[in-house]
């Protein structure tokens, strides 16, 4: 596991500072990239030196308010993902699409070639067996959209970071660079593109 880059700053440094503050999120993604997140292991201990986090899965935030960095999982499925992911854009000075569903749709995206109400009606009455099985529409349900999108194509994205997901070490040393100032750059060996 590659440690070099550090987040360590001046004792007088971390006195003056207000901390950084991040906001994760999964719109629809698997969860799959922020287990990767916390693949970082110890180096978390580092992190949280500098910066707390705002709306995110190891927080009970349910808005993101403003943040420093937004780090975005999944791709864009229905209207409360766009929702989302616009307070994420207003929000966040930085925002990082981070794995594969976020960057092209991902395996969500498979469903784009087949017509939705199909795939309701397969799944909640075909499959369930019976003529009154009917498709959920509870009003709190988000609404689906045709077709699933990739993040950049309902907001503006400022990073990229490939993968499916994208390693602990990849994350860590994107995140490393950005916050110290670096311009972020994965080199080969951390670049996954599955
Ligand atoms: S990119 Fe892969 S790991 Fe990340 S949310 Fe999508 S399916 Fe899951």
């Amino acid at each position: 596991m590659s440690k070099a880059a550090t987040l360590e700053k001046p004792a007088a440094d971390k006195a003056k500072k207000p901390k950084l503050r991040i906001a994760t999120t999964s719109l629809s993604g698997c969860f799959g990239c922020h287990t990767s997140f916390l693949d970082i292991d110890e180096r978390i201990l580092q992190l949280v030196e500098i910066a707390e986090f705002d709306r995110s899965p190891i927080t009970d935030i349910k808005h993101c308010g403003p943040c420093d960095i937004g780090i975005i999982e999944g791709g864009v499925c229905n209207a409360e993902n766009v929702h989302v992911l616009r307070e994420f854009r207003a929000n966040c000075k930085t925002l990082i699409a981070i794995g594969a569903c976020a960057i092209n749709g991902g395996l969500p995206a498979l469903r784009n070639h087949l017509d939705v109400t199909d795939c309701l009606t397969r799944v909640y009455c075909d499959r369930a067996g019976g003529k009154n099985h009917t498709v959920p529409n509870d009003p709190e349900l988000p609404l689906l959209l045709e077709k699933v999108h990739p993040i950049n194509e309902v907001v503006r994205i400022d990073y990229f970071v490939p993968g499916c997901p994208p390693s602990g070490d990849a994350i860590w040393k994107f995140l490393t660079d950005l916050i110290t100032g670096r311009m972020p750059r994965l080199d080969h060996e951390l670049l996954r593109f599955d």
